[in-house]
């Protein structure tokens, strides 16, 4: 395995477990490593210190292990079958109303660059690093392994997470069985997933939690549903009882997805209308009619540079539900830009609140469900943050 050095100093982050190390704290190799290698890393005092992925650019090698252990089929069966027991413990595996879970969360599972999800028989596998997308066919050998009778079908996922400069012809396609029933069960509720086109691995598995409770507040509301993407919000306001559900997206697969999916869980139920458009101009032109709001937007910080302008976007939108939610009203309001912390958030949505001059409670602080987890040595893995707010 080829060796990689560390200036002097800088394995103070590796020995705090910390599964990321910086260009910049790399001194030289004993010889060059290809995109996606394993590699070995040592101090500049030639100790060995960790094993990971290489990778060109900022973040130079990625993690998977603080011991000198082979990375082979072994190593990510057992990495497997501890996030397996992990979602078993949470109780979101093995259950017969939820099918769909995340069994692998990157360095939250401490596997840097990697992220499955399950839906039924299905496993949806998609790399975000090089190295990832190099050991896919050991991972998924691992995975029909660990999940021997659970997982039949495994599509892997990556034309659009990987670097293009790293030409490695991404790819999108099954590498274990074929087609599959394409159905998600969440907690009862039936969604369509395109794993092919769909965003991310298809879903939105991480708002889980979220829509259960927003189920609780529904009964006799008016429901606007956001940025509905699949409809998620939605159903869950359906089945709390809501009055009338109207869901808003500005793409019209997502808005036809909604649709497919109203008569997947509620044929022919009339309270509810999907409207393919933009968000803001949704909200400026609507009546002030909805008692129950769901802003559940795309990132709108992806990079740190791009902050400021984040946090007046999420004040923008929220200003304009704080306007028009009738007195009264329950506003649902995530983020799930990583770089916009907690705090950052909370500000932002004080001076929507401030600039529409409503009064506003916190009733509930959401974040990311178990299935999510932040490896503790890792706090950037910390990225979906949600207000439950109601609005006098
Ligand atoms: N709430 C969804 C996930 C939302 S993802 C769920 O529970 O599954 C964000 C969605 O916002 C995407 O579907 C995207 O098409 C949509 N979107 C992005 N910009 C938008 C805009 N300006 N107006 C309305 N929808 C927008």
């Amino acid at each position: 395995m080829k060796k990689l050095f560390l200036r002097r100093g800088k394995e103070e982050s590796l020995l705090r477990f910390h599964p990321w190390i910086f260009s910049g704290a790399i001194s030289h190799y004993d010889a060059e490593p290809e995109e996606g290698e394993v590699v070995e890393v040592y101090t500049c005092d030639n100790k060995y210190i960790a094993t990971g992925h290489f990778q060109i650019g900022s973040i130079m090698v990625r993690v998977l292990s603080f011991e000198h252990e082979k990375i082979d089929q072994a190593f990510y069966e057992h990495k497997l079958s501890t996030s397996y027991d992990v979602r078993k413990q949470i109780g979101v595996a093995e259950k017969t109303d939820n099918n769909t879970y995340r069994l692998v969360h990157g360095e939250g599972d401490n596997l840097p660059g990697l992220v499955i999800d399950i839906y039924g028989k299905t496993a949806v596998m998609q790399a975000h690093s090089v190295g990832m997308h190099c050991d896919r066919h050991v991972i998924a050998a691992a995975l029909k392994q660990v999940m021997e009778g659970k997982v039949e079908n495994i599509f892997y996922k990556s034309e659009t997470t990987l670097p293009f400069k790293a030409e490695l012809g991404q790819e999108n396609g099954f590498l274990l069985g074929g087609s599959s029933e394409d159905i998600a069960i969440e907690n009862g509720l039936k969604f369509h997933v395109d794993w092919l086109r769909g965003q991310k691995t298809g879903f939105f598995v991480d708002q889980r939690e979220n829509r259960s409770l927003l189920e609780k507040y529904s009964k006799g509301k008016k429901v606007l549903n956001m940025f509905c993407y699949t409809g998620g919000f939605s159903f869950y306001a359906m089945r709390g009882g809501a009055q009338l559900v109207h869901s808003v997206d500005s793409s019209q697969k997502a808005i036809d997805l909604t649709n497919a999916n109203v008569e997947l869980n509620y044929p022919g139920d009339t309270r509810h209308t999907a409207y393919a458009e933009d968000a803001f101009k949704f909200l400026d032109n609507m009546k002030e009619q909805y008692d129950l709001i769901i802003l559940d937007p795309p990132a709108f910080a992806k990079h740190k540079d791009a902050l400021r302008n984040a946090l007046k976007g999420y004040s923008r939108l929220n200003q304009k539900a704080f306007e028009k939610i009738v007195p009264g009203g329950i506003l649902f309001t995530f983020s799930c830009s990583q770089v916009v912390t907690k705090d950052n958030f909370r500000a932002a949505v004080f001076t929507a609140a401030a600039q529409a001059g409503r009064k506003v409670r916190i009733l509930h602080q959401l974040h990311q469900p178990a299935d999510h987890p932040i490896n503790i040595y890792h706090p950037e893995g910390e990225y979906l943050k949600g207000l439950v707010l109601y609005v006098e």
